[in-house]
């Protein structure tokens, strides 16, 4: 794959049959996905042939290989232009998202208490693969609430506050969900999970706010200098797997119907404005509902324990999402222009002044969310006016090993003892799951945000390290 060096931190991908736009790869030499073991930037090019892409198809810096599009892959497409949504561009864990909350506590105060505040917030987080959530929904009528509500029933069912919708991407809920177009099968992989963590790298952890690049932005944001903070990173469990694996099925059989040739089957898709098209993005908003929900829940039952462990309570930040597509309005060309934005690995990033802001952080811009791993930093970063990608950042650090090189780099080496040595402390997780997850499976986050901010994608915040995790 060759590589045009624009400037710093900026790569592009010249167009070449069948691409319809040309590729952009926002990085450092150093973070170039290695193309011996990772064929994500072939996977750029591909994603750049779908019809009605605008633009380019970019890559954010923590970009490694995925299903079909790039995970840290952005792409847009003009809805009038028959521009299609593609559900490999969105990912099966449709609207899986990072969930911040503050305490108004600092780490010294809680370290006396550390130990036993991780004991409660393992007790209390249904994780894993099976069943065993917050909620036991019974009907499927119960279950359409969550999907149509998110974020939003789940605090009129009285978990949570309304004040947690405003720190909520979409108030808490994406419009226009329609579990007519959620399957059985998904409906009933879905009722035994809602309000729980899932497994492998989804994970509750305590962190401090280790440095403030920003204050008056943390400020707004709620944050300041050493303090306790949680983050969630979990998603739609097994409904919107079966959602996305429901939808890609029914995309192939139709895509040929439509004249759409991909260079990759994993790349189905349909024109935003067709039947295909509008039945996945009304499951897709359901299961991303279902995902808010599931934040909201955990978020709900972390906040109590803190309260009775600490005395103190915990407020939201924001919650954002990293797999998913949203209808936006963009101005391209000196013309504003309907597009279905497809994010998946990668976070929405609106500049300050945004009418989808509200009022609080209208001034500052959004809050984005970006985990590294459990034995390294986290940040917080905030959108900038006239970033280049459709108001889009990371999402994290990025895979660099597979779980399976991850063990083998570990070489039987007991994690657990080497994140506690770092007074980091671990729940749940088999030794084996926590060997995969190791930071060396990753992307160097600092790095990965250096290239983000200097490509002029965000800006940094704020600066978080874990005190304690629980891994899912
Ligand atoms: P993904 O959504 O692609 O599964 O993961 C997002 C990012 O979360 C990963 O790229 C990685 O940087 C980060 N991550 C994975 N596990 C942990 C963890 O235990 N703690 C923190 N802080 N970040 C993690
Ligand atoms: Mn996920
Ligand atoms: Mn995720």
């Amino acid at each position: 794959m060759e590589l045009v060096e624009e400037s710093p931190y900026r790569f592009r991908i010249d167009r070449r049959d069948p691409m319809r736009v040309p590729g952009v790869v926002f990085a450092s030499r150093a973070l170039l996905p290695d193309p011996a073991g990772d064929r994500s930037l072939e996977q750029v090019a591909n994603v750049a042939t779908l019809p009605g892409i605008v633009g380019a198809s970019y890559a954010m810096p923590d970009v490694h290989w995925g299903y079909g599009f790039p995970i840290g892959g952005v792409a847009a497409t003009d809805i009038a232009a028959g521009g299609v949504v593609s559900p490999g561009g969105v990912g099966f864990d449709i609207s899986c998202g990072v969930r911040l909350l503050a305490a108004d506590l600092d780490r010294a105060e809680l370290r006396p208490r550390l130990e036993a505040v991780m004991d409660a917030l393992s007790a209390a987080t249904p994780r894993g693969m099976g069943s065993g959530a917050v909620w036991q929904l019974t009907s499927r009528d119960e279950l359409e609430a969550v999907l149509r509500g998110g974020s939003g029933y789940a605090v009129r069912r009285g978990f949570g506050v309304e004040r947690d919708l405003h720190r909520c991407e979409d108030y808490g809920a994406v419009q226009d969900a329609d579990p007519a177009q959620v399957s059985d099968r998904a409906i009933e992989r879905g009722a035994h999970q809602v309000g729980s963590l899932g497994s492998g790298n989804h994970f509750l952890e305590v962190q401090a706010v280790e440095q403030v690049y920003d204050e008056p932005v943390a400020e707004a944001f709620g944050l300041r200098p050493d303090q306790v903070c949680v983050m969630i990173h979990c998603g739609s469990r097994g409904l919107g797997h079966q959602i996305c694996t429901d939808h890609v099925r029914a995309m192939e059989k139709v895509m040929g119907r439509y004249g759409i040739h991909v260079p990759d089957r994993q790349l189905a898709c349909a024109p935003v404005d067709s039947a295909a098209g509008r039945a996945y993005l009304g499951a897709m908003a359901a299961a991303a509902n279902y995902a808010r929900a599931n934040r909201q829940l955990l978020a709900h039952a972390v906040g109590r324990i803190f309260e009775r462990q600490t005395g103190r309570r915990l407020d939201l930040v924001y919650d954002v999402s990293h797999n998913l597509a949203k209808i936006e309005d963009h101005t391209l060309d000196g013309g504003v222009r309907l597009l279905c934005v497809h994010r998946k690995g990668a976070t929405r990033a609106l500049p300050p002044g945004h009418p989808d802001l509200p009022a609080e952080l209208r001034g500052v811009g959004q809050p984005v969310l970006i985990p590294g791993s459990m034995g390294t930093a986290s940040y917080v970063l905030t959108g900038v006016v006239g970033s280049p990608a459709f108001a889009s950042a990371c999402h994290g650090a990025g895979r660099v090993r597979s779980r399976k090189q991850a063990v083998a780099v570990g070489r039987g080496g007991d994690p657990r003892a080497q994140l506690q040595a770092r007074d980091i402390a671990v729940r749940g997780a088999s030794r084996r799951g926590l060997a995969e997850e190791m930071p060396a499976a990753y992307k160097d986050i600092s790095a990965v945000v250096e290239a983000a901010e200097g490509a002029g994608l965000c800006r940094k915040v704020a600066r978080l390290v874990p005190l304690g995790v629980v891994k899912g």
